[in-house]
């Protein structure tokens, strides 16, 4: 989103196969980034040569390079076009203007603050303000208690708000009867002697799992990404709820390299690893050695995005590894342990929004935006909209 065709609030991109990169020429002066996932931060290196002021927190400026650099690699090994090259991700590093939560700080002309979105460590929804008016743009946000991160924080009401919908129309089961019935799948089928294959994100998903693996004296092996990111999360200990629990759980799993990876199917154990839709990275050498063991299982831990493995798995019963289909025989179970407000969490934001005066309600990042905007409209009596992309909207 621009604002005042001069403020970019996120430049993502989108992970499919090829990658989805955003369409049509921006020219920021200023780019406000609200967390390190890659559909809100993976292509601001991009935008370097424009020499734009960037404001994010200091964990999503560390998120944004390691994805950044990531990215290249992947596109490398794929022989996919380079979004950007490493001077540029060398750029985004250094001339990243860090922000913690609370502080102000000026973008072209606007007062802004981030607030702790509780999505993700760093994550933060955005508040802008001149002497016109104000506007946040709430980015992703969890309202709820997990085991990594607190709640997030109450935003202020704005006059203009945008919103996420991820998961309007649907309610989470509650957590604690998530996190026992996720425990008793992984016991049983350890004690029925197969493996217990839990595919989890890198930013955010592996350290919570962890967390609830440690928490009931479940031994791990953690494989992927995720240990550069809990690398990442530990030199920001003021973005987590409970480091010290974060380091007693990393503490508890046995990392995996490339050289012990053959090893850890010695014996029946846990493997929480990437890619979390099964999308490529070590998952897959597990599952090219346990697909067709009815007696191990595989846990999926979170959302699994139309056009990926897992939601092949899910619906189909198999999934590709370079080309060919596989069938898989071993279980397949899914817990959402989403980082998203649920139905009512959102309903409850966009109230407390128009309570305190907002006037228009902007709905973004979710497959029911348009119905959001008409709940919206019918319940709260607002302006509400449902912008596609490249819609300019004049407030
Ligand atoms: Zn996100």
């Amino acid at each position: 989103m621009v604002v005042d065709d001069n403020i970019l609030l996120d430049y993502g991109m989108k992970p499919a196969e090829p990658p989805q990169y955003p369409v049509g020429g921006v020219q920021p002066d200023s780019v406000i980034v609200s967390h390190g996932h890659l559909d809100h931060c993976g292509v601001v290196p991009n935008l370097m040569d424009m020499k734009p002021d960037l404001f994010m927190t200091p964990v999503t400026k560390d998120l944004g390079v390691l994805l950044a650099k990531d990215t290249m690699k992947i596109a490398q090994a794929k022989g996919q076009v380079l979004p950007f090259i490493i001077e540029d991700v060398r750029d985004f590093e250094t001339h990243t203007n860090t922000v913690d939560y609370g502080r102000s700080f000026n973008a072209s002309g606007y007062e802004g603050t981030l607030y702790d979105a509780g999505h993700i460590p760093g994550s933060s929804s955005i508040y802008l303000e001149n002497e016109s008016g104000s506007l946040v743009y709430t980015g992703d946000v969890d309202d709820r208690d997990t085991n990594l991160l607190a709640p997030a924080e109450k935003l202020p009401a704005a006059d203009i708000a945008i919103v996420e919908s991820t998961y309007y129309g649907t309610e989470h089961n509650p957590r604690p009867k998530l996190e026992a019935d996720f425990v008793d799948s992984i016991k049983a089928t350890v004690d029925n002697g197969g493996w217990a294959i839990i595919p989890a994100f890198a930013i955010g998903r592996t350290q919570e799992v962890l967390m609830i693996l440690e928490k009931h004296g479940i031994r791990s092996w953690v494989d992927g990404m995720g240990k550069e990111v809990y690398k990442i999360f530990k030199r920001h200990p003021d973005y987590l709820k409970d480091p010290v629990r974060l380091d007693k759980a990393f503490k508890f799993a046995s990392p995996v390299d490339g050289r012990v990876r053959r090893n850890v199917l010695d014996e029946p154990g846990v493997v929480v690893t990437t890619a979390g839709m099964l999308n490529g990275g070590p998952v897959l050498y597990y599952l090219k050695h346990l697909y067709n063991d009815p007696m191990s299982k595989v846990l999926l831990t979170g959302y699994q995005v139309e056009g990926t493995n897992g939601r092949m798995a899910l619906e189909r019963g198999h999934y590709e590894d370079k080309g060919r289909i596989i069938p898989l025989i071993a279980e397949l179970e899914l817990y959402d342990f989403s980082a998203h407000s649920d139905d009512s969490g959102l309903k409850e934001m966009v109230r407390n929004q128009v309570d305190g005066g907002c006037q228009v309600v902007i709905c973004v990042h979710g497959d029911r935006t348009s119905e959001f905007a008409a709940w919206i409209k019918d319940n709260l009596e607002v302006k509400a909209i449902a912008p596609d992309i490249g819609d300019q909207i004049y407030i």
